[in-house]
């Protein structure tokens, strides 16, 4: 048997917001690898075996991924929204850099879901519609100070901006200090929108603006989503416009 690792996105959530080039390469594999909700969210069938692993070890998952595959399974490792956003993509190929040199020629495929980010501005509207970043608010894998910078640098050039993780109960004051840096950088009438568990029968989508918004609004789940100065309300939507302000 020919082994080969596919890196898949699951989506924000729900089942057919999944694509069916992904639901192919789990419906092929042998092993599925990933944290624990993920590789919940892949049914079980007969000769499936399903690995759950903790959030923070992302490159011993990787590596018993390219294992596995060296030694002829087929394994989908699994991330939700998008692989290669925030996600197990960028884990795989660190694994890779590290690991053995007969790994190199093994099948290895990136395929692309849809980021919390993108089913998030679509439930909003189009508040992504003009230039924006795309910031992960967690200091796991950076220190804040370049966080706090990035957001301010952001801000003074006009670009819309997604965070992901933007809070959790282990760092809960980061980000009423992200949200005084917005204030501060875009202007306190900025339109601010939080949705939470997009997709998911938990869904939540509150638009408000900077100078209204406080850190409750966000926890794990939400993907918050600032506009630029011209970002505006039409009916329930919240849109940018194409053209700079
Ligand atoms: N690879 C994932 C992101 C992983 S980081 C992707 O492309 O979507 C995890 C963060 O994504 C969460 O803290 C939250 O900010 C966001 N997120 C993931 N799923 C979400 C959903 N259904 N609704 C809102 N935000 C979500």
């Amino acid at each position: 048997m020919t082994g080969w690792v596919v890196v898949a996105g699951l989506g924000p959530g729900r089942e057919d917001l999944i694509t069916p080039e992904v639901q192919a390469a789990l419906a092929e594999a042998t092993d599925i690898v990933g944290y624990i909700p993920y590789v919940r969210r892949v049914p079980a069938r007969p000769g499936l075996t399903k690995h759950e692993t903790d959030n923070r070890v992302e490159l011993e998952r990787a590596a018993h991924a390219l294992e596995m595959a060296a030694a002829g399974h087929r394994v989908v490792v699994v991330s939700s929204g998008d692989p290669g956003v925030f996600a197990m993509a960028s884990a795989l190929f660190e694994a890779l850099e590290a690991g053995p040199e007969a790994w190199l020629t093994l099948d290895i495929r990136v395929l692309p879901g849809i980021t919390a980010m993108l089913a998030a501005a679509a439930r909003i509207g189009a508040p992504l519609g003009h230039d924006f970043a795309a910031i992960n608010l967690s200091d796991n894998l950076k220190p804040w100070d370049l966080i706090e910078h990035r957001l301010r640098l952001a801000g003074q050039a006009g670009f819309a901006m997604a965070f992901y993780n933007p809070r959790s109960a282990s760092r809960p004051h980061q980000f009423a200090r992200a949200l005084e840096i917005l204030r501060a950088e875009c202007g306190p009438r900025t339109l601010i929108s939080f949705a939470r568990a997009v997709s998911t029968a938990e869904e939540s989508i509150t638009t408000v603006t900077l100078e209204e918004a406080t850190p409750e609004m966000a926890d794990m789940r939400t993907m918050v989503i600032v506009g630029n100065r011209d970002t505006r309300r039409v009916g329930g939507y919240v849109y940018t416009p194409r053209s700079a302000p």
